[in-house]
């Protein structure tokens, strides 16, 4: 069982909405997902999708996704997202 939940866990972390998409407001600001923008919670820096226009997409590399106890939505087990189930 164990084993089991360990590969399940791994497919799904690796299909992360924060880990391939942005989210951004119709004000322009950044979120890691839509879950974190629906909780307000953006990204600092680039601030906004015109800073981003700027500065490029690479900025973005490395940088740290804002976590909180709504990612085990997407974590635990099988995991869930916009789509319905991730695995
Ligand atoms: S809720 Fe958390 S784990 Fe899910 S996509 Fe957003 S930041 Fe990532």
């Amino acid at each position: 069982m164990i084993f089991f939940l360990k590969i399940s866990m791994k497919k799904t972390l690796n299909r992360l909405m924060c880990l391939n998409f942005l989210s951004i407001s119709p004000e322009g600001k950044l979120y890691d997902c839509d879950f974190n923008q629906a909780l307000g919670l953006s990204i600092d820096h680039p601030k906004d999708v015109f800073a981003l226009r700027k500065l490029g997409l690479e900025v973005l590399e490395g940088g740290t996704i804002k976590i909180g106890d709504h990612c085990y939505g997407c974590t635990a087990l099988f995991g869930t997202g916009c789509f319905g189930a991730l695995t």
